[in-house]
């Protein structure tokens, strides 16, 4: 253990994660196994994985048909690429899968390697989209605050939260911020975004993108109005509008994808994260019929897009298997029942509690939100803030979750793998 300590510190940089703190205290937890809704450290501690890890790992940890649907497609044909119209079963068949689970009007798929590569991917589909219609100014996408859509280029531009600009300096041109409905309400947000559009000129913004439920934001989770909202102002202005459902994808929400409980559909759906749970690093765009009819007609040559990875073999058999998994075991199902079971155990801790402010889950997606006083909802200085503390605490008593500070805010997040049973749930 000491020797791994050692070799974390010299020689691992974490994904964000503090290097300070690193090399102060060495890695947090040197993870061994995992099973079910728990992981079990090298010293033998375990923990109730209360975030599915990085909110993906939706049909729990150590899945041995998942082992071995990787294992058969790697004996059979563990790579090839899907460039210049190669292509294998495995990819063809989740491209199928994936178009039978989406909204009626999303049946076209291209392939990445995660949640930021899609991300990046749609916007400059949507460029694209605009540019082969003689439309090349419209460029700018319009996101909201507190949204996080990843971190390469696109993504980190797109998203709304300044912590992540400062890191290597300036962003990419043509990404705007509207402000979120959890800031204003939703008839400010929409004005909002009404503004910003008008302020840039409808002619130059390409798309919105936004995720259904902002996941790292803190589980923001819009009134049932918002995107219906969101989608007339796309449709008024003649914007794409683009739904990150990287987090809300396949079951978290209760539902196959997030926007279903808004009652819309995207012109581009990126997913990632729960189409794997995180056996396979894997994700991809959806595009509705429109938005494919129109590259098919005009989208000239070669596409230059494409990643090493698209269209994986291996990826793809175990995007196969754990969407098998998720509809044999009713998952998404389930997700709406133990949501209900979250909420009420979220109730009974605000009924105990007098720093608990409001509380919100759907489906498997949940946070509560702590504040000096729930009256007024007067937050706690940042010296004072609750949500660290409480993670702390649950870490020594071998529970994971994840705090949300920033903005002066105060939340526990809470994304539980979607196997979670009510027993499990009482005792989280
Ligand atoms: N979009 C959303 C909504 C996410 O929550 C994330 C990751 O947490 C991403 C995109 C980025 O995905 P990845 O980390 O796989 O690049």
């Amino acid at each position: 253990m000491t020797t791994l300590n050692e070799w974390d510190k010299k020689h691992f940089i974490h994904p964000t994660s503090s290097i300070q703190e690193q090399q102060a205290n060495g890695p947090k937890v040197i993870f061994d196994k995992g099973e079910g809704i728990y992981l079990t450290s090298k010293d033998g501690t375990r923990y109730i994985d209360a975030m599915s890890s990085l909110w993906n790992v939706n049909i729990g940890h150590g899945r041995k048909e998942i082992a071995e649907a990787a294992k058969d497609q790697m004996e059979q044909l563990a790579y090839s690429s899907c460039f210049s119209n190669f292509s294998n079963e495995p990819a063809i068949r989740l491209a199928k899968k994936i178009a039978d689970l989406a909204p009626p009007s999303l049946n076209a798929v291209f392939f990445t390697s995660g949640g930021s590569e899609s991300n990046d991917s749609a916007i400059k589909i949507v460029r694209h989209y605009w540019r082969i219609q003689g439309q090349p100014e419209r460029n700018k996408i319009v996101a909201l605050r507190r949204g996080y859509h990843g971190v390469s280029a696109g993504a980190t531009s797109a998203t709304g939260i300044p912590e992540f600009w400062d890191m290597a300096g300036s962003l990419m041109q043509g990404f705007i911020h509207a402000k979120s409905p959890y800031e204003i309400g939703t008839e400010s947000s929409i004005q909002s975004i009404r503004e910003v559009i008008e302020a840039e000129g409808p002619e130059k913004i390409a798309a919105f993108m936004a995720e259904p439920v902002q996941g790292a934001g803190g589980v923001l989770i819009p009134p049932k109005d918002y995107y219906k909202e969101v989608r007339k102002i796309c449709n008024e202005y003649g914007i794409l509008y683009i739904a990150d459902e990287v987090i809300t994808g396949f079951g978290r929400t209760g539902k196959m994808f997030g926007v279903e409980n808004y009652g819309v559909e995207p012109d581009v759906l990126s997913f990632a994260k729960g189409v794997t749970s995180g056996y396979f690093p894997l994700g991809g765009v959806i595009v509705s019929d429109h938005v494919h009819n129109v590259l098919k007609e005009k989208s000239e040559g070669v596409l230059f897009h494409g990643f090493t990875y698209s269209g994986h073999p291996t990826g793809a058999a175990v995007a196969l298997r754990n969407l098998e998994i998720l509809e044999r075991e009713n998952l998404v199902d389930n997700s709406s029942k133990m949501g209900g079971e979250l909420q009420k155990g979220f109730k009974s801790i605000k009924g105990e509690s007098t720093i608990v402010g409001d509380i919100r889950t759907l489906g498997l997606l949940g946070a509560m939100e702590f504040v000096q006083d729930p009256l007024t909802n007067k937050r706690f200085p940042a010296e004072l803030k609750v949500a660290p503390r409480i993670i702390a605490a649950l870490h020594e008593r071998g529970v994971i979750c994840r705090a949300v500070t920033y903005d002066n805010t105060d939340i526990v997040c809470f994304s539980p793998p979607l196997i979670i049973t009510k027993t499990q749930i009482d005792d989280l």
